[in-house]
Protein backbone atom coordinates (compact mmCIF):
# COMPACT_ATOMS: atom_id res chain seq x y z
CA UNK A 1 0.00 0.00 0.00
CA UNK A 2 2.96 2.42 1.07
CA UNK A 3 5.45 1.14 -1.61
CA UNK A 4 4.90 4.39 -4.06
CA UNK A 5 4.83 6.80 -1.63
CA UNK A 6 8.38 8.37 -0.78
CA UNK A 7 9.66 8.73 2.93
CA UNK A 8 8.18 12.20 2.94
CA UNK A 9 5.12 11.46 2.08
CA UNK A 10 5.01 8.90 4.73
CA UNK A 11 6.17 11.44 7.67
CA UNK A 12 3.39 14.15 6.26
CA UNK A 13 0.58 11.61 6.48
CA UNK A 14 1.64 10.40 9.80
CA UNK A 15 1.55 14.10 11.12
CA UNK A 16 -1.51 15.18 9.37
CA UNK A 17 -3.14 11.58 10.91
CA UNK A 18 -2.08 12.62 14.16
CA UNK A 19 -3.52 16.18 13.84
CA UNK A 20 -7.11 14.44 12.65
CA UNK A 21 -7.55 12.13 14.84
CA UNK A 22 -6.31 14.10 17.96
CA UNK A 23 -7.84 17.54 16.94
CA UNK A 24 -10.14 17.44 14.22
CA UNK A 25 -12.02 14.32 15.56
CA UNK A 26 -13.53 15.10 18.67
CA UNK A 27 -15.21 18.15 16.73
CA UNK A 28 -16.53 15.86 13.41
CA UNK A 29 -20.50 15.24 15.06
CA UNK A 30 -20.30 18.72 16.30
CA UNK A 31 -19.29 20.75 12.92
CA UNK A 32 -21.84 18.27 10.69
CA UNK A 33 -24.61 19.30 14.03
CA UNK A 34 -24.20 22.77 14.14
CA UNK A 35 -23.53 23.17 9.83
CA UNK A 36 -20.99 26.31 11.15
CA UNK A 37 -17.71 26.69 9.43
CA UNK A 38 -14.74 25.35 11.40
CA UNK A 39 -12.41 28.43 11.86
CA UNK A 40 -10.64 26.63 14.09
CA UNK A 41 -9.75 23.76 11.52
CA UNK A 42 -8.68 26.53 8.97
CA UNK A 43 -6.13 28.29 11.98
CA UNK A 44 -5.09 24.61 12.78
CA UNK A 45 -3.99 23.70 9.22
CA UNK A 46 -2.37 27.35 9.04
CA UNK A 47 -0.74 26.98 11.77
CA UNK A 48 1.03 23.03 10.93
CA UNK A 49 1.59 24.81 7.24
CA UNK A 50 -1.33 22.16 5.82
CA UNK A 51 -2.51 24.62 3.57
CA UNK A 52 1.56 25.39 2.48
CA UNK A 53 1.84 21.79 0.96
CA UNK A 54 0.39 22.41 -2.48
CA UNK A 55 2.24 25.60 -3.46
CA UNK A 56 5.73 25.97 -5.00
CA UNK A 57 8.25 27.15 -2.60
CA UNK A 58 9.51 30.56 -4.61
CA UNK A 59 5.94 31.95 -3.21
CA UNK A 60 6.11 30.75 0.37
CA UNK A 61 4.41 26.91 -0.32
CA UNK A 62 6.01 23.45 0.05
CA UNK A 63 6.15 22.45 -2.72
CA UNK A 64 4.16 19.44 -2.55
CA UNK A 65 3.01 17.11 -5.58
CA UNK A 66 -0.93 16.34 -6.37
CA UNK A 67 -0.25 12.66 -4.27
CA UNK A 68 1.00 15.03 -1.62
CA UNK A 69 -2.20 17.04 -1.41
CA UNK A 70 -4.74 14.30 -1.77
CA UNK A 71 -2.81 12.24 0.82
CA UNK A 72 -3.53 14.84 3.16
CA UNK A 73 -7.62 15.23 2.48
CA UNK A 74 -7.53 11.39 2.42
CA UNK A 75 -6.37 11.35 6.09
CA UNK A 76 -8.83 14.36 7.73
CA UNK A 77 -11.45 13.11 5.27
CA UNK A 78 -11.38 9.93 7.34
CA UNK A 79 -12.41 11.91 10.59
CA UNK A 80 -14.30 15.12 9.14
CA UNK A 81 -15.33 15.11 4.94
CA UNK A 82 -15.98 18.97 6.17
CA UNK A 83 -12.65 19.43 7.24
CA UNK A 84 -11.36 17.32 4.11
CA UNK A 85 -13.27 19.68 1.60
CA UNK A 86 -11.45 23.13 3.03
CA UNK A 87 -8.47 21.82 1.91
CA UNK A 88 -9.75 20.88 -1.24
CA UNK A 89 -11.42 23.82 -1.58
CA UNK A 90 -8.21 25.54 -1.15
CA UNK A 91 -6.40 24.03 -3.92
CA UNK A 92 -9.49 24.16 -5.97
CA UNK A 93 -9.58 27.81 -5.76
CA UNK A 94 -5.65 28.58 -6.54
CA UNK A 95 -5.54 25.91 -9.34
CA UNK A 96 -6.69 28.83 -12.00
CA UNK A 97 -3.60 30.80 -10.23
CA UNK A 98 -1.47 28.64 -10.33
CA UNK A 99 -1.79 27.25 -13.93
CA UNK A 100 -2.80 30.43 -15.66
CA UNK A 101 -1.79 33.57 -13.54
CA UNK A 102 1.19 35.31 -13.84
CA UNK A 103 4.31 35.82 -11.80
CA UNK A 104 2.61 39.18 -10.53
CA UNK A 105 -0.77 37.44 -9.51
CA UNK A 106 1.38 34.67 -8.15
CA UNK A 107 3.46 37.01 -5.96
CA UNK A 108 0.71 38.79 -4.51
CA UNK A 109 -1.54 36.15 -3.89
CA UNK A 110 0.09 32.80 -3.44
CA UNK A 111 2.07 33.76 0.12
CA UNK A 112 -1.24 34.53 1.98
CA UNK A 113 -3.00 31.34 0.65
CA UNK A 114 0.01 29.25 1.33
CA UNK A 115 -0.24 30.87 4.98
CA UNK A 116 -3.92 30.82 5.49
CA UNK A 117 -4.06 34.09 5.66
CA UNK A 118 -6.63 33.87 2.63
CA UNK A 119 -9.36 31.06 1.52
CA UNK A 120 -10.20 30.72 -1.99
CA UNK A 121 -13.31 29.46 -3.58
CA UNK A 122 -14.00 28.69 -7.51
CA UNK A 123 -16.68 30.09 -8.93
CA UNK A 124 -18.04 28.22 -12.11
CA UNK A 125 -21.75 27.03 -11.32
CA UNK A 126 -24.95 29.13 -11.84
CA UNK A 127 -28.18 27.67 -11.51
CA UNK A 128 -28.71 27.35 -15.16
CA UNK A 129 -25.70 25.86 -15.49
CA UNK A 130 -24.42 22.84 -13.92
CA UNK A 131 -22.99 19.94 -16.33
CA UNK A 132 -22.72 22.29 -19.07
CA UNK A 133 -21.13 25.74 -18.52
CA UNK A 134 -22.11 26.63 -21.93
CA UNK A 135 -25.02 28.13 -19.79
CA UNK A 136 -23.50 30.53 -17.61
CA UNK A 137 -24.88 33.77 -17.86
CA UNK A 138 -22.93 35.87 -16.11
CA UNK A 139 -21.00 38.47 -17.75
CA UNK A 140 -17.53 40.29 -17.61
CA UNK A 141 -17.66 43.29 -19.71
CA UNK A 142 -14.88 45.99 -20.51
CA UNK A 143 -14.95 49.01 -18.99
CA UNK A 144 -12.18 51.65 -18.72
CA UNK A 145 -8.81 49.40 -17.70
CA UNK A 146 -10.90 47.04 -15.98
CA UNK A 147 -14.04 44.95 -16.04
CA UNK A 148 -17.61 44.98 -14.65
CA UNK A 149 -19.22 41.72 -13.61
CA UNK A 150 -22.69 41.17 -13.26
CA UNK A 151 -24.12 37.54 -12.32
CA UNK A 152 -25.44 35.17 -9.76
CA UNK A 153 -23.28 31.95 -9.10
CA UNK A 154 -24.80 29.07 -7.45
CA UNK A 155 -23.42 26.30 -5.07
CA UNK A 156 -20.04 27.83 -4.50
CA UNK A 157 -18.02 25.76 -1.64
CA UNK A 158 -16.60 28.47 1.03
CA UNK A 159 -17.80 31.14 -1.44
CA UNK A 160 -19.31 32.87 1.99
CA UNK A 161 -15.75 32.62 3.69
CA UNK A 162 -13.16 33.22 1.08
CA UNK A 163 -10.95 36.31 0.07
CA UNK A 164 -10.66 35.35 -3.30
CA UNK A 165 -12.84 33.45 -5.67
CA UNK A 166 -12.00 32.38 -8.83
CA UNK A 167 -15.17 33.76 -11.23
CA UNK A 168 -15.89 32.67 -14.89
CA UNK A 169 -17.87 35.04 -16.73
CA UNK A 170 -18.45 35.51 -20.28
CA UNK A 171 -16.47 38.09 -21.99
CA UNK A 172 -17.67 37.11 -25.78
CA UNK A 173 -20.61 35.74 -26.63
CA UNK A 174 -20.06 35.61 -30.17
CA UNK A 175 -17.02 33.85 -29.48
CA UNK A 176 -18.74 30.57 -29.38
CA UNK A 177 -19.00 27.42 -26.97
CA UNK A 178 -15.37 27.21 -24.82
CA UNK A 179 -13.75 30.29 -25.92
CA UNK A 180 -16.48 32.72 -24.78
CA UNK A 181 -15.50 32.68 -21.06
CA UNK A 182 -12.73 34.18 -18.85
CA UNK A 183 -11.73 33.85 -15.50
CA UNK A 184 -11.09 36.95 -12.74
CA UNK A 185 -10.25 36.56 -9.29
CA UNK A 186 -12.94 38.88 -7.56
CA UNK A 187 -11.62 40.06 -3.90
CA UNK A 188 -14.40 39.90 -1.04
CA UNK A 189 -14.75 43.27 -0.15
CA UNK A 190 -15.63 44.75 -3.83
CA UNK A 191 -18.36 46.97 -3.95
CA UNK A 192 -21.69 44.98 -5.85
CA UNK A 193 -20.27 41.09 -4.78
CA UNK A 194 -22.43 39.99 -1.69
CA UNK A 195 -23.74 36.51 -0.29
CA UNK A 196 -27.17 36.07 -1.09
CA UNK A 197 -27.71 32.91 0.76
CA UNK A 198 -26.46 29.52 2.80
CA UNK A 199 -28.04 26.01 1.51
CA UNK A 200 -29.70 23.71 4.09
CA UNK A 201 -27.83 20.44 2.71
CA UNK A 202 -28.06 16.78 3.22
CA UNK A 203 -23.98 16.32 4.35
CA UNK A 204 -20.81 18.04 4.44
CA UNK A 205 -22.74 20.82 6.99
CA UNK A 206 -19.88 22.65 8.36
CA UNK A 207 -19.02 23.28 4.65
CA UNK A 208 -20.94 26.67 3.40
CA UNK A 209 -22.20 26.42 0.08
CA UNK A 210 -23.04 29.96 -1.55
CA UNK A 211 -25.12 31.78 -3.73
CA UNK A 212 -22.82 34.73 -4.98
CA UNK A 213 -24.13 37.80 -6.31
CA UNK A 214 -21.86 40.30 -8.74
CA UNK A 215 -23.79 43.18 -9.58
CA UNK A 216 -21.41 45.56 -11.43
CA UNK A 217 -18.79 44.49 -9.58
CA UNK A 218 -15.38 46.73 -11.24
CA UNK A 219 -12.40 44.21 -11.16
CA UNK A 220 -8.90 45.33 -12.18
CA UNK A 221 -7.98 43.86 -15.26
CA UNK A 222 -4.76 42.63 -13.42
CA UNK A 223 -7.75 40.26 -11.41
CA UNK A 224 -7.79 38.84 -14.92
CA UNK A 225 -6.29 35.28 -14.75
CA UNK A 226 -5.25 33.86 -17.92
CA UNK A 227 -6.43 35.67 -21.54
CA UNK A 228 -9.96 36.18 -22.08
CA UNK A 229 -11.48 33.72 -23.64
CA UNK A 230 -9.02 31.31 -22.11
CA UNK A 231 -11.76 30.49 -18.92
CA UNK A 232 -13.05 26.97 -20.30
CA UNK A 233 -9.71 25.98 -21.03
CA UNK A 234 -8.61 26.71 -17.54
CA UNK A 235 -11.78 25.48 -16.04
CA UNK A 236 -10.96 22.04 -17.41
CA UNK A 237 -7.56 21.95 -16.49
CA UNK A 238 -8.66 23.21 -12.88
CA UNK A 239 -11.09 20.03 -12.91
CA UNK A 240 -8.28 17.63 -13.98
CA UNK A 241 -6.50 18.01 -10.61
CA UNK A 242 -9.20 18.76 -8.65
CA UNK A 243 -11.18 15.68 -9.42
CA UNK A 244 -8.62 13.59 -7.33
CA UNK A 245 -8.75 15.59 -4.65
CA UNK A 246 -12.77 14.82 -4.51
CA UNK A 247 -11.68 11.55 -5.28
CA UNK A 248 -9.32 11.20 -2.01
CA UNK A 249 -12.16 12.86 0.14
CA UNK A 250 -14.35 9.78 -0.88
CA UNK A 251 -11.60 7.38 -0.29
CA UNK A 252 -11.11 8.73 3.29
CA UNK A 253 -14.78 8.55 3.92
CA UNK A 254 -14.70 4.97 3.09
CA UNK A 255 -11.67 4.04 4.96
CA UNK A 256 -13.55 5.99 8.10
CA UNK A 257 -16.48 3.64 7.65
CA UNK A 258 -14.53 0.86 7.22
CA UNK A 259 -12.52 1.21 10.44
CA UNK A 260 -15.86 2.50 12.29
CA UNK A 261 -17.40 -1.04 11.06
CA UNK A 262 -14.86 -3.29 11.85
CA UNK A 263 -14.42 -1.90 15.33
CA UNK A 264 -17.87 -2.46 16.04
CA UNK A 265 -18.40 -5.86 14.32
CA UNK A 266 -15.67 -6.76 17.14
CA UNK A 267 -17.37 -5.86 20.37
CA UNK A 268 -21.20 -5.77 19.35
CA UNK A 269 -22.48 -9.27 20.74
CA UNK A 270 -25.36 -10.93 18.76
CA UNK A 271 -26.63 -14.93 19.40
CA UNK A 272 -23.59 -15.38 21.81
CA UNK A 273 -20.50 -14.37 19.69
CA UNK A 274 -19.24 -10.92 18.43
CA UNK A 275 -20.97 -10.25 15.08
CA UNK A 276 -17.84 -10.04 13.42
CA UNK A 277 -17.98 -14.28 13.60
CA UNK A 278 -21.22 -14.07 11.31
CA UNK A 279 -19.91 -14.93 7.43
CA UNK A 280 -22.64 -12.77 6.46
CA UNK A 281 -21.29 -9.42 8.08
CA UNK A 282 -17.86 -10.23 7.42
CA UNK A 283 -18.73 -10.57 3.51
CA UNK A 284 -19.72 -7.06 3.42
CA UNK A 285 -16.11 -5.75 5.74
CA UNK A 286 -14.27 -8.08 3.06
CA UNK A 287 -15.81 -6.08 0.52
CA UNK A 288 -15.75 -2.49 2.25
CA UNK A 289 -11.78 -2.93 2.70
CA UNK A 290 -11.35 -4.53 -0.64
CA UNK A 291 -13.53 -1.47 -2.70
CA UNK A 292 -11.37 1.06 -0.42
CA UNK A 293 -8.23 -0.18 -1.05
CA UNK A 294 -9.19 -0.41 -4.96
CA UNK A 295 -10.11 3.04 -5.05
CA UNK A 296 -7.14 4.56 -2.96
CA UNK A 297 -4.54 2.62 -5.52
CA UNK A 298 -6.39 4.06 -8.44
CA UNK A 299 -6.29 7.40 -6.92
CA UNK A 300 -2.43 7.36 -6.26
CA UNK A 301 -2.01 5.83 -9.86
CA UNK A 302 -4.11 8.59 -11.38
CA UNK A 303 -2.18 11.52 -9.52
CA UNK A 304 1.32 10.63 -10.55
CA UNK A 305 -0.03 10.80 -14.28
CA UNK A 306 -1.57 13.45 -13.96
CA UNK A 307 1.58 15.12 -12.27
CA UNK A 308 3.25 14.12 -15.32
CA UNK A 309 1.30 15.55 -17.60
CA UNK A 310 -0.21 12.84 -19.18
CA UNK A 311 -1.95 12.98 -22.75
CA UNK A 312 -5.32 11.52 -20.90
CA UNK A 313 -5.00 13.54 -17.80
CA UNK A 314 -8.63 13.93 -17.78
CA UNK A 315 -9.52 10.44 -18.30
CA UNK A 316 -7.60 9.43 -14.94
CA UNK A 317 -8.84 12.53 -13.46
CA UNK A 318 -12.54 11.24 -14.29
CA UNK A 319 -11.49 7.49 -13.61
CA UNK A 320 -10.70 7.98 -10.02
CA UNK A 321 -13.53 10.35 -9.05
CA UNK A 322 -15.97 8.11 -10.54
CA UNK A 323 -14.72 5.25 -8.85
CA UNK A 324 -13.87 6.38 -5.24
CA UNK A 325 -17.05 9.01 -5.15
CA UNK A 326 -19.07 4.93 -5.95
CA UNK A 327 -16.92 3.29 -3.72
CA UNK A 328 -18.03 5.66 -0.79
CA UNK A 329 -21.27 5.67 -1.20
CA UNK A 330 -21.39 1.96 -1.14
CA UNK A 331 -19.05 1.51 1.71
CA UNK A 332 -21.07 3.92 3.92
CA UNK A 333 -24.57 2.09 3.22
CA UNK A 334 -22.88 -1.40 4.04
CA UNK A 335 -21.21 0.49 7.10
CA UNK A 336 -24.77 1.27 8.14
CA UNK A 337 -25.92 -1.66 7.77
CA UNK A 338 -22.92 -3.38 10.06
CA UNK A 339 -23.78 -1.30 12.63
CA UNK A 340 -27.91 -1.97 12.03
CA UNK A 341 -30.15 0.46 13.89
CA UNK A 342 -27.02 2.02 15.35
CA UNK A 343 -25.85 2.89 12.27
CA UNK A 344 -29.12 4.81 11.78
CA UNK A 345 -28.50 7.46 14.59
CA UNK A 346 -26.20 9.98 15.20
CA UNK A 347 -24.30 8.07 18.66
CA UNK A 348 -22.37 6.87 15.65
CA UNK A 349 -20.53 8.19 13.06
CA UNK A 350 -21.48 6.06 10.16
CA UNK A 351 -25.38 8.09 9.23
CA UNK A 352 -23.08 11.07 8.89
CA UNK A 353 -20.53 9.51 6.77
CA UNK A 354 -23.17 7.91 4.01
CA UNK A 355 -24.42 11.51 4.69
CA UNK A 356 -20.86 13.11 3.65
CA UNK A 357 -20.28 10.22 0.79
CA UNK A 358 -23.27 11.62 -1.56
CA UNK A 359 -21.61 14.82 -2.53
CA UNK A 360 -18.97 12.78 -3.81
CA UNK A 361 -20.81 11.44 -6.94
CA UNK A 362 -22.13 14.90 -6.76
CA UNK A 363 -19.75 18.29 -7.54
CA UNK A 364 -17.07 18.58 -10.00
CA UNK A 365 -18.72 17.08 -12.08
CA UNK A 366 -21.48 14.20 -11.87
CA UNK A 367 -20.87 10.55 -12.26
CA UNK A 368 -22.66 10.56 -15.45
CA UNK A 369 -20.53 13.24 -16.40
CA UNK A 370 -17.24 11.34 -14.99
CA UNK A 371 -18.41 8.44 -17.35
CA UNK A 372 -18.56 10.60 -20.31
CA UNK A 373 -15.38 12.21 -20.35
CA UNK A 374 -14.08 8.20 -19.70
CA UNK A 375 -15.91 7.05 -22.73
CA UNK A 376 -14.75 9.68 -25.07
CA UNK A 377 -11.31 9.99 -23.87
CA UNK A 378 -11.34 5.92 -25.15
CA UNK A 379 -13.30 6.74 -27.98
CA UNK A 380 -10.90 9.86 -28.95
CA UNK A 381 -7.79 7.47 -28.80
CA UNK A 382 -9.14 4.95 -31.38
C1 LIG B 1 -22.58 20.95 -1.85
C2 LIG B 1 -22.17 21.40 -3.22
C3 LIG B 1 -20.96 22.09 -3.38
C4 LIG B 1 -20.58 22.54 -4.64
N1 LIG B 1 -19.44 23.29 -4.78
C5 LIG B 1 -19.18 23.91 -5.97
C6 LIG B 1 -18.10 24.86 -6.10
O1 LIG B 1 -17.35 25.10 -5.15
N2 LIG B 1 -17.94 25.49 -7.28
C7 LIG B 1 -18.73 25.26 -8.36
O2 LIG B 1 -18.53 25.88 -9.41
N3 LIG B 1 -19.76 24.35 -8.28
C8 LIG B 1 -20.00 23.68 -7.12
N4 LIG B 1 -21.05 22.78 -7.01
C9 LIG B 1 -21.87 22.51 -8.19
C10 LIG B 1 -21.75 21.09 -8.72
O3 LIG B 1 -20.51 20.92 -9.36
C11 LIG B 1 -22.96 20.85 -9.63
O4 LIG B 1 -24.08 20.74 -8.80
C12 LIG B 1 -22.79 19.61 -10.49
O5 LIG B 1 -21.79 19.82 -11.45
C13 LIG B 1 -24.07 19.20 -11.19
O6 LIG B 1 -24.74 20.29 -11.76
P1 LIG B 1 -26.32 20.49 -11.47
O7 LIG B 1 -26.49 20.38 -10.01
O8 LIG B 1 -26.77 21.72 -12.15
O9 LIG B 1 -26.99 19.21 -12.12
P2 LIG B 1 -27.48 19.04 -13.65
O10 LIG B 1 -26.37 19.40 -14.58
O11 LIG B 1 -28.78 19.73 -13.84
O12 LIG B 1 -27.70 17.49 -13.72
C14 LIG B 1 -28.90 16.84 -13.29
C15 LIG B 1 -28.81 15.36 -13.65
O13 LIG B 1 -28.67 15.20 -15.07
C16 LIG B 1 -27.50 14.46 -15.36
N5 LIG B 1 -26.89 14.96 -16.61
C17 LIG B 1 -26.65 16.25 -16.95
N6 LIG B 1 -26.06 16.31 -18.15
C18 LIG B 1 -25.90 15.03 -18.58
C19 LIG B 1 -25.35 14.42 -19.74
N7 LIG B 1 -24.84 15.15 -20.73
N8 LIG B 1 -25.40 13.07 -19.83
C20 LIG B 1 -25.92 12.31 -18.83
N9 LIG B 1 -26.45 12.82 -17.70
C21 LIG B 1 -26.44 14.15 -17.57
C22 LIG B 1 -26.59 14.68 -14.17
O14 LIG B 1 -25.61 13.66 -14.05
C23 LIG B 1 -27.59 14.68 -13.03
O15 LIG B 1 -27.88 13.35 -12.66
C24 LIG B 1 -21.42 22.28 -5.76
C25 LIG B 1 -22.61 21.56 -5.59
C26 LIG B 1 -22.99 21.14 -4.34
C27 LIG B 1 -24.31 20.41 -4.19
Amino acid sequence: MTSRLTQEQLELREAVRELARERIAPRAAEIDQNAVFPRDVVELFARHDVFALIYPTEYGGLGGTLLTNCLMIEEVSQVCATSGLILAVQALGSLPLLLAGSEEQKQRWIPGLASGALLDAFALTEAGAGSDPAGIRTRAVREGDGWRIDGTKRFISQGSEADLIAVFAVTDPEAGRHRDLSCFYVERGMPGFSVARLEHKMGIRGSPTAELVFDGVRVPDANRVGEAGEGFRIAMRTLNRSRPAVAAQAVGIAQGATDAAVAYARQRVQFGKPIGELQMVQAMLADMATRTEAARQLLYEACERIEADAPDAARWAAMCKLFAGDTAMAVTTDAVQVLGGYGYISEYPVERMMRDAKITQLYEGTQQIQRLVIARALIAAQ
